[in-house]
Order: structure tokens, then sequence, then C-alpha cells
């Protein structure tokens, strides 16, 4: 087995033991990105030199004996996160030049643990759509299929965990941008709570719901990286003040006594029969693993996507007025004035989604359409939290499916913005609630794609998600599959 193809708590104990160095993982992993990533396109920028940097400094640090969970371990990060004196593009072309002068705060402390950075990766352009097929940057490919999608935003941090160029990554997601990726690329990726993880130095999109979170290769791995990441900052006014549990000791309590909630909104006719066959099978393991399951209901579901798509681009248009051509990223002037440099800069810097996202924000918050459409959807917004709320009052855990479908090909839902927008009505609901949910593989397609399923938790409930799943993934072989590459 090559060692890019191992977990981080495999190479953690490699590491430790002096096996391997840091800088022989990390040339390893470079030598991977070289090999593959013209298959598939994870990756904007890689950083080989700083990354050989950092495997020194791990390696010194693992000599001295005092090694922290991510020391020496390769990860590469989706290019939202602000990295001092590396590109950080949003996978936009107004950002394409922008060399940002500090780390934000997730960054830091993997940083502080000497985690090796290898590069910044691809998503859709200010992780707004559900196939990064939005990237000034090329449409990053499912390495299970090059002609199907990897799923979107943070597309690049699945595909890359899944071809093996990195031992794990980070994503965010606001609407479903980790746990649907993860899901088309048959790896482990999770949401923490709103407030759980500081989101100081990543580029805001919608922020009442942008949350940062890690894609493994297993549900262990998906722990240490939650557990260094997780925790407050006062740099960030909506970071929560609770400690931070040991994740990784929480794994092995099972799932015997469990209460499992299923929602009967979520599993509805028309539900693609795969993803229906696979789910009652991971429904039925969990059964046996001593899990009960029940019936609950959360009314508001059918309101959802509706509702995101109102706050979500209300939010944006906000966040993206300070894309101006001015402080920083593109500028177009060609000296007509402020006003001309402004619309120019933003015409030629912004790609079509985005334009798209930041109209229909503009429209929902202008006067007069206000009271229609915002406040009404923040209105439905607390219904749908409450319909959670109510949930968790009579089960420990929500499981759904992750996504309608498998993945589906390049190209296929480009024409029509609705229908890339409803694959994301699984996942949609949890931002709105605020709170935990995990992706983990469960099976596969009859196209052999893989399949998600979607372990919802109570806010702050990452431990019972994380148990859950790591309970149902030991009584299964789907984390060993990999993709074909
Ligand atoms: N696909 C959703 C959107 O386009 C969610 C994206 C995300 O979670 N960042 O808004």
């Amino acid at each position: 087995m090559a060692l890019t193809d191992l977990t981080v708590h495999e190479l953690q104990a490699l590491l430790r033991t002096r096996e391997i160095s840091s800088r022989e993982l990390t040339l390893a992993f470079l030598k991977r990105i070289a090999d593959t990533d013209k298959h598939i396109g994870a990756f904007i920028t890689t950083c080989e030199k700083t990354a050989l940097e950092n495997a020194d400094r791990a390696d010194a640090r693992l000599s001295a004996g005092n090694a922290a969970p991510l020391t020496g371990i390769p990860l590469a990060l989706k290019d939202i996160f602000i990295t001092e004196d590396i590109r950080t593009t949003c996978a936009s072309q107004i950002l394409d030049n922008f060399i940002p002068p500090y780390n934000g705060t997730a960054v830091r402390k993997l940083m502080e643990q000497e985690a090796v950075l290898l590069g910044k990766l691809n998503m859709d352009e200010f992780a707004m759509g559900s196939s990064n097929e939005n990237s000034a940057f090329g449409t990053v490919k499912n390495p299970w299929n090059r002609e199907c999608v990897p799923g979107g935003s943070s597309g690049g941090s699945a595909a890359a965990v899944a071809a093996r160029q990195a031992g794990a990554t980070l994503g965010t997601d606001t609407g479903g941008s980790i746990r649907q990726p993860a899901s088309h690329c048959g790896v482990v990726g999770l949401k923490p709570t709103y407030g759980r993880v500081s989101r100081y130095g990543v580029v805001a999109y919608a922020s009442s719901l942008d949350q940062v979170g890690p894609v493994a290769r297993d549900v262990e791995d998906c722990a240490i990286m939650l557990g260094a990441v997780a925790g407050y900052d006062p740099a960030d006014s909506t970071s929560i003040n609770l400690p931070v549990p040991d994740y990784q000791a929480a794994l092995k309590q099972g799932v015997k006594g469990l209460k499992i909630g299923l929602p009967k909104e979520y599993f509805i006719e028309g539900l693609d029969a795969d993803i229906q066959q696979t789910i009652d099978k991971a429904i039925n393991t969990l059964r046996e693993l001593g899990a009960e399951t029940v019936e609950v209901s959360l009314p508001h579901t059918e309101y959802a996507v509706a509702c995101y798509y109102l706050i979500a681009t209300a939010e944006a248009s906000s966040n993206l007025a300070r894309y101006d051509g001015v402080r920083y990223g593109k500028r177009m002037d060609d000296g007509r004035g402020l006003i001309d440099m402004y619309m120019k800069s933003r015409a030629a810097g912004f790609g079509p989604e985005v334009k798209r996202r930041i109209m229909l924000g503009t429209y929902a918050l202008s006067s007069g359409y206000y009271d229609a459409y915002y406040l009404k959807a923040q209105k439905v917004r607390t219904l749908i939290r409450q319909d959670f709320l109510d949930a968790f009052n009579h089960v420990d855990v929500i499981l759904t499916p992750v996504a309608p479908t498998p993945a589906f090909r390049i190209g296929e839902k480009t024409a029509d913005p609705l229908q890339m927008y409803l694959s994301d009505i699984f996942t949609i609901p949890v931002n709105l609630a605020g709170t935990c949910g995990l992706s983990v593989p469960c099976g596969f397609s009859r196209d052999g794609l893989p399949i998600g399923m979607q372990l919802i938790g109570r806010p702050f409930g990452e431990e019972t998600i994380l148990q859950s799943a790591y309970a149902y993934e030991q009584a299964t072989e789907w984390h060993r599959h990999s993709a074909p590459l």
C-alpha cells in the first residue's frame, strides 16, 4: 500500500514512531498530486516549497517528542480559507491575484500543530454551486467517474481526499457544500454546528449559514480534524464559548439504545431508487447494531430551498459588495470615473452564477420586497429550526439521504439552475436550523458511484453523529473502497 493510501490516524502512528518522516510523506503526496491532478483538477494552487518547510519543522517537533495530532500530516484547504502569503482566489477571477497578509483562525490552528499545507483546492466560485462547474479555474472531475461532477461547492476538497492527494482537507458548508461532495466522492464530510468553528479568515458567502468543517477518508480522521479546528474565537462574534470535547475518544460508544429519527418528508416518492435501497440497507445495519428507529416529522421541509435561496443570496449580495476593485482583487479602470471602475471590475471579475445570486439577493432586500421575501424567509427559518428541536426531543440522531441522486454528469444541470438548487434539498435544512450533520459512505449506485447517508445531530451534538457514523463504518466495508485512480 502506498503512503498516500493511508488514513490520518494510520499516518500519525508511522510519524510518531519515526518509521517515516513528514518530509518523505509530503514528497509522496506532492508526487501523487503531480501524477493525478491533471485528471482531476482538484488543486488551484500547490505550495511545494512551504509544504516542505512545514514538513521539516514537523519532523523537528516529532523528533522532540511533543507532536500534536496533526503534526507532519499533509493537508489541503478549500481556496476560501485566507492563507498568509499564499494566493487565495475563492475560484473567482476577481481574486485571481489576491495574496492575503494573514492566516484565518482554522488555518492558524492547523499551522500551530505543524500540519503540512499542500495547497489550495478548487471550488465553486465564492462557494455558490453544487457541482464545481462554477469555478473560474475549471471543473473538478469526480475521481470515481471523470465524466461526473464531484459535487460542490467543496468539490476540490472531496475529490482530493478521494484521489488520495491529501491526508484530509477542510471545506465550508453553507447549504450542503461539505456533505454533498463528500457523498458524491465516497468520503466522510462533517458540517459542524453553527458557531463550533471560527469563520474568521474564511471568505464570507452567507454569514449566518457558513460553517467550516473537515472532509476525510474515514470517521476517525474527521473527528481528529474537527478537534483541531473547533473552539471559541474572540475574532468571530458568532463562535460559541463551549469546551471542545475529545471527539476521537467519543467514537467507540456504539449506537446501542440510540434513537434514530427517520423524517417522513425526506423519504419521498421519486427518490432515486439506488439511493432509496442503499439508505434502507444502512438503516437496517444500524438497527442490527442496536439502534432504535422511529419516524419523525419535519413539517416545514418543503419551504427550505426557497427560504435558503432568499437568505443566502441576500447575505451574499451584501458580503460581495466589498469586491469593488479598490481594496483588493481585480481592477478594471480606464479613467472614466469611480462608478465606471466599480461596474467594469465587477462585470469582469464575477462569473454568471455569482452575478445571478447578487441580483436575486439585492432584489429580495430592496425596499418594498424586504418584508415579503427576506423577512418572511427569516420567519420560515425559525419554523424549520423549531422542527428539528422538536424532533430532537424524541430522538438522538436524524438519518436522511445526503442528496436525491448520486453524482450527475458534467453539464447535465448547468442549463437549469433550479434543478441544480434542488440537489441540496436534504442538506439545506440543517444549515437553516444551525445544527450539525455529516455524510458517511453507505454504498454505491448501479453505475458504481458512491452514495452517502446523512446523520444529523442536536446543536453541538457532533460527538453523537460521529459515534453513530463510526459504529456504522466499523460494521461495513464502504470506507475501504478507493476511487479507481
Ligand atoms: N449548493 C448550495 C449553494 O449553491 C450550497 C453551497 C454551499 O454550501 N456553499 O448555495
